[in-house]
């Protein structure tokens, strides 16, 4: 495909199998569970001990053979001499004699022939004799060995993202660490000797750096470490040097910024020997680079935040997340009513920021590339194919929800 300009553009699906062709998952590491959380389980752990470890009582009460108080009530209740008791974390438990009961509490580990626990609240709570009036089922208020989860069972799988609960089941079965991907390290940099860092004054002609922080939250967002450099002049040796220097500790850089056909393109000038760049059939976010600098994937994206933002979401999320061994990288498209019309330019993939509620969807703001305001407010991008030139109000519209977990 030609663009205006005569220069061949990319289609999207081509430029992100590009990418996607140059990363792979980073190498496993076994961390402490305090440390995993967020984190990509690199392989399956399997529980080497069932859950629970012992049958024991799900209650304070008495165990007891079951068939000693079948019948127990209130009018007739059943005396059992009480022999003993048991507390959690008791060791070596005589045989429970029939006739008896053993005071016994939650957790605590059942006699062996107790085939039941009566709770507290269906006795008198007797100390030497127990007077019981309600009679238990068998098994009534044990745990069971391995009902959870027995040894041999699969705990997590790869690829699954760490949350509390894992971390919850994956300690209770006895494990302290776990193998994950390490959290990928992102270095972002913005150029343009225009830009300022947040908080301080502009001079004339200046503005401040967006992209350094919106690109580095999303990547922390998205799981990363983001290490933001803040921004660099036009220069192509300084760009260089900056680059050169971020490599060592970099799983993943973001550049913004100095990448299409202006006097001062600095990114392109300094990496157009070692780095893809070209046009993406899309809107916003055309001019795009790629590459991989001493083995570290690097992006070049856009300086225009939207684009840049768009692009993040399109091109650099899905490579961040093949690093962190996930088994989705890419944002998954959400069929929504639209409720307004809006054009569309032919031979592109269109990205329009849009409010989504509850299946139905609405175009936000204004189509440049340059306003913060509209995209804050957005919370999607309307996906309009290459080929469709009108989106009419009440359309079935493809939506990419920006903050869904996936
Ligand atoms: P460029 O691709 O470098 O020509 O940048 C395109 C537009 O995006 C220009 O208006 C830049 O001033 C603006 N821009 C570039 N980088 C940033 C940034 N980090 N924060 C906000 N705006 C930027
Ligand atoms: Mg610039």
């Amino acid at each position: 495909m030609m663009s205006a300009h005569g220069r061949s553009t990319t289609p999207v699906d081509d430029h992100l199998a590009r990418i996607l062709g140059a990363v792979a998952p980073l190498p496993a590491a076994i961390v402490p569970l305090s440390e995993a959380l967020g984190l990509v389980v690199a392989a399956d752990v399997v529980s080497t001990l069932p859950l629970p470890a012992f049958d024991n009582s799900a209650m304070d009460g008495y165990a007891v053979h079951q068939r000693d108080v079948v019948g127990a009530t209130a009018e007739s209740p059943v005396h059992l001499p009480v022999v003993g008791g048991i507390g959690a974390g008791a060791a070596a438990i005589d045989e429970l004699a029939p006739g008896t009961a053993v005071k016994i509490m939650t957790g605590a580990p059942v006699p062996p022939g107790a085939t039941a626990v009566v709770p507290y609240e269906w006795t008198d709570r007797g100390a030497h004799e127990v007077l019981i009036e309600q009679a238990p089922v068998v098994g009534q208020n044990i745990r069971r060995s391995g009902e959870d989860v027995d040894a041999g069972d699969l705990l997590v799988s790869a690829g699954t993202v760490l949350g509390p609960r894992h971390l919850g089941l994956l300690a209770g079965a006895g494990e302290g660490r776990v193998s994950v991907r390490p959290r990928p390290r992102v270095v972002i940099v913005s150029t343009g000797s225009e830009l300022r860092e947040p908080g301080q004054p502009l001079g004339p002609g200046q503005i401040h750096d967006a992209n350094s922080t919106l690109l580095a939250s999303a990547a922390r967002a998205a799981g990363a470490s983001a290490y933001r450099v803040g921004s660099v002049a036009d220069e192509p040796g300084a760009f260089l040097e900056t680059l050169q220097d971020q490599l060592s500790r970099a799983d993943l850089i973001v550049t913004s910024g100095g990448v299409s056909q202006g006097d001062f393109d600095v990114v392109k000038a300094a990496l157009k020997e070692r780095l893809w760049f070209g046009d993406v059939a899309m809107q916003p976010g055309k001019p795009q680079g790629f590459g991989t600098v001493d083995g570290v994937p690097v992006f070049t994206l856009p300086g225009n935040p939207v684009s840049a933002y768009l692009s993040f979401q399109l091109f650099v999320l899905p490579a961040l997340r093949t690093l962190q061994g996930r088994h989705r990288v890419v944002h998954p498209l959400r069929p929504a009513r639209c409720s307004k019309g809006f054009g569309s330019a032919y031979g592109k993939r269109q990205f329009v920021r849009a409010a989504y509620d509850a299946g139905l969807v609405a175009p936000v703001g204004g189509h440049g590339s340059h306003l913060l305001g509209d995209l804050a407010a957005a919370n999607a991008l309307i996906v309009v194919p290459e080929e469709t030139t009108e989106v009419r109000a009440g359309d079935t519209v493809q939506v990419l929800l920006l903050d869904e977990e996936f």
